[in-house]
């Protein structure tokens, strides 16, 4: 069984529930995103499928036949949703679509084959289009005997409010730093990334997995390193870094590295023309992802620019 660590509260009482027999059938679990909100819901399926429970810790046993099916994969009372791989495009499908909701909830029909009991997950609640959360609802309105509907949302707005009002709400919180420092621990990441991890994956262990292969972890060290003097640092050397990590490095991590090396400048400048003049160019260096996401334009270049802007700023002298 998976140990996801910061979301006790949210076993806690969907175990008590479940041992007081007045489980509702629709659970949501939302909170941003890499938080390890799946791995909850899978760990809540297990709980309820499991055939002997521990009814103190709220944990599947791990032993049963149930929970043998689970972990091979292949127990018949549970199923997901989630966005579906397109063969002849060769990428995911952009959306959660109506035939995926009604095969789901013919499913969740079905009385279970195994248990009486049927689990139902849908990994990005957030992704189903307009139809198929429309035909979701229907379901909500009228649950089968013994079915469990678990939802995971990380954009809980894009989810119809008629949808929402019918399910139990559970805040997934990001995990504070000890959690972060255990989950970082166990994914066995290199202590030397450990600090960085933390600071740039402000509670979310999945924001940082970049961090986890090796090379791009050697990568954003140069990077910080080269950060560290922002005002002195070598231009051509940032510019060669930018080239060659730009495609494969996760953008917001490249910014982020950017914005948390600038912040202290900003907060420690002591006239106001320095001060609004570094936060200028870090609100450019904040919104460059989103840049290269609409506009055609070459992302090293670009945020080569900001950054000369920022280190003007912070050569300005007070
Ligand atoms: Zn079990």
């Amino acid at each position: 069984m998976s140990v996801i660590l910061g979301h006790d509260e949210v076993r806690q009482s969907f175990g008590e529930a479940m041992h007081e027999n007045r489980l509702h059938h629709a659970w949501l679990l939302y909170g941003v995103k890499g938080i390890g909100k799946a791995s909850v819901a899978n760990d809540l399926a297990a709980l309820f499928l499991c055939q002997s429970p521990d009814a103190q810790r709220h944990v599947a046993c791990g032993q049963c036949h149930a929970c043998a099916m689970l972990h091979a994969g292949s127990h018949p009372d549970l199923s997901r949703v989630e966005l579906l791989w397109d063969h002849t495009k060769k990428k995911f499908n952009r959306d959660i679509n109506i035939e995926q909701t009604r095969d789901a909830l013919a499913f969740l029909a079905l009385s279970g084959l195994k248990s009486k009991r049927r689990v139902l997950l849908i990994d990005g609640a957030n992704l189903m289009n307009n139809q198929a959360a429309n035909a979701l609802l229907k379901g909500l309105e009228e649950p089968t005997d013994g079915s469990l509907l678990l939802m995971v949302c990380h954009d809980l707005m894009r989810l119809p409010a008629t949808i929402r009002s019918r399910c139990m709400m559970q805040a997934c919180a990001p995990l504070n730093e000890a959690e972060m420092q255990q989950v970082l621990d166990m994914q066995g990441l290199d202590k030397k990334l450990h600090e960085l991890a933390i600071d740039l994956g402000q509670g979310s262990p999945g924001r940082v997995e970049a961090l986890l292969d090796g090379q791009h972890a050697k990568a954003l060290l140069a990077w910080q390193k080269m950060l560290e003097s922002l005002d002195k640092s070598d231009i051509g050397q940032m510019q060669q870094w930018l080239e060659k990590h730009v495609k494969e490095i996760p953008h917001d991590l490249i910014t982020n590295m950017v914005l948390s090396a600038a912040h202290q400048a900003m907060l420690s400048a002591t006239s106001w023309e320095k001060s609004s003049a570094i936060y200028d160019a870090l609100l450019c260096v904040a919104s460059w992802p989103k840049e290269v996401v609409r506009h055609t334009l070459r992302p090293a270049p670009a945020l080569l620019s900001y950054i000369l802007q920022l280190r003007s700023a912070l050569k300005i002298r007070a």
